[in-house]
């Protein structure tokens, strides 16, 4: 019998996803962080036969694995988390970094949907995937296994700290206008709050104007800082 090449294995592209968000900019560093991401993972053949996802409607969350397609394929032993400031190295097997052998990403995401109508959808929320992106494989999250209450987070061991988030009079007329408000509104926010400027310009006094996408709109935004600390004032969703 045949056996898999397990030195150097191919992968086949299982789906791809169609995300709320077109660019990387912006996108949490972990799916969790913007519970309003939206998406739908659309598997392509031969996988794409309802009874591979037979039972998957049960579960709540899936694990996806995935290929960072937008990173280069060259990595190095040591990178700079943004969590430590983009400063700090560590080792690259230590981190969530998207610059890794193999470049394989791990997400774990909520499945809010499947369709079978046509092929097979999958729809996600609390994602943190780019358009594009080519998912490998499917697992459903199995809470009693996957979760470990004991575990210790090392250098990330809490959630990053939110900023408060405000919208100029402009800004706030703009969303009301958008057909889809109620929807893009919470995910400005959820998004905005973290701070999606690079590691290297947080602290800084920073006049820069700042644009991300999410979904069809461009948010626009800078970051003021006081004695209050900092805050990301959206000043246009156009
Ligand atoms: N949850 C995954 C993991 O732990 O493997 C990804 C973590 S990684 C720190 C999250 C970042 O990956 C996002 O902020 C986004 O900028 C980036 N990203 C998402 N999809 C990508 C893709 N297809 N190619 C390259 N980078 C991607």
């Amino acid at each position: 019998t045949e056996q898999p090449d397990c030195q150097s294995p191919t992968l086949a592209v299982i789906g791809t996803v169609s995300s709320c968000y077109p660019d990387k900019f912006g996108i949490p560093r972990q799916p969790s962080l913007a519970p309003s991401a939206t998406a739908t993972l659309q598997l392509h053949p031969p996988f794409d036969h309802p009874d591979a996802v037979r039972g998957l409607e049960q579960f709540s969350h899936l694990w996806l694995t995935f290929l960072f397609h937008h990173s280069p394929e060259r990595w190095t032993p040591l990178v700079r988390p943004p969590r430590l400031g983009g400063n700090t190295r560590i080792g690259v097997f230590a981190s969530r970094s998207t610059h890794r052998p193999n470049r394989l990403g791990l997400s774990l995401v909520e499945l809010a949907g499947v369709d079978t109508d046509d092929g097979v959808r999958l729809h996600l929320r609390a994602h943190d995937l780019v358009d594009g992106t080519p998912v490998v494989d499917i697992k459903p999250y199995l809470p009693w296994a996957d979760r470990a209450d004991q575990a210790s987070g090392g250098f990330a061991a809490d959630p990053p700290d939110l900023l408060p988030v405000s919208f100029t009079r402009d800004a706030e007329q703009q969303l009301d206008r958008h057909p889809e408000a109620d929807r893009l509104a919470p995910l400005i926010r959820e998004v905005m709050a973290q701070d999606p400027r690079p590691a290297y310009r947080r602290g800084d006094r920073d006049d820069h104007r700042y644009g991300a996408r999410l979904h069809d709109v461009d948010v626009r935004f800078r970051v003021t800082h006081d004695e209050a600390g900092s805050r990301v004032i959206v000043e246009a969703v156009v």
